[in-house]
């Protein structure tokens, strides 16, 4: 029989004490109750169920709330959506556009979803590259689809450098050969300018930047 024992309420303060054999009671020897589990129940009238985590009510009256409220508020709703994809612009509608054909396709079952392409895994999202050809959507689970749009994001931002590259030589093309047809002392003074190159250092004419100041200096003389 132990010596101590529990004093207390919910703490279940440790107490040391020292009775007399004939003085104990058997209620000091039993520990602190055990904590009982916090249980919130369902906030509906007459529902017993538990609360969903975090929220107030169970599962089955917090879908039936929200169908209540879609209800109640059907016809803002409709306003507020109407009113969104008016203001959408091409691309937006393009999406949208691609993204429903997937879904009827879907439901018709003319199309079915695919694995994660990355791990496998059969809980899927479909990323469409081309609203225009929807039907090449890439299958990616929740995770690995950051990993897909990542991937697609770096090929937009390359495609848009190459195609910046590519306008530069177009135009660098159409200049030098513009400069040719100039009269002599005309191209003279543009090719004066475009040695100058930065804190005075003077640009050999094989130089990027040479050619780079040529065609600036051409299209500040057409101005
Ligand atoms: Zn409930
Ligand atoms: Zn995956």
């Amino acid at each position: 029989m132990r010596q101590d024992g529990w004093k207390g309420g919910d703490e279940g303060r440790f107490v040391r004490k020292i009775a007399p054999l004939d003085e104990l009671d058997e209620l000091d020897n039993l520990g602190p109750p055990p904590r009982l589990p916090l249980i919130r129940f369902c906030g509906a009238p007459g529902c017993r169920r538990r609360a969903r985590p975090g929220g107030r009510h169970c599962p089955g009256c917090h879908m039936a709330a929200v169908r209540r409220w879609r209800e109640e508020h059907r016809r803002e709703l409709a306003v507020r959506r109407r009113d969104a994809a008016a203001a959408r612009d091409d691309d937006a509608r393009a999406r949208d556009s691609g993204r429903a054909k997937l879904a009827m396709a879907l439901r018709r079952g003319t199309l079915e979803r695919g694995r994660c392409r990355e791990c496998g895994a059969r809980e899927v999202v479909g990323v469409i590259a081309d609203p225009a050809d929807w039907r090449a959507v890439a299958w990616v689970c929740r995770e690995h689809r950051e990993t897909e749009l990542g991937r697609r994001r770096d090929a937009a931002a390359q495609h848009a450098a190459d195609a910046k590259q590519a306008a530069w030589y177009d135009e660098r093309t159409r200049v030098l050969a513009a400069i040719e047809l100039l009269p002599p002392a005309e191209r003279a003074r543009l090719h004066a300018l475009a040695t100058r190159g930065p804190a005075g250092t003077p640009l050999s004419p094989g130089a990027p930047l040479y050619v780079m100041n040529l065609v600036r200096a051409y299209r500040g003389s057409r101005r």
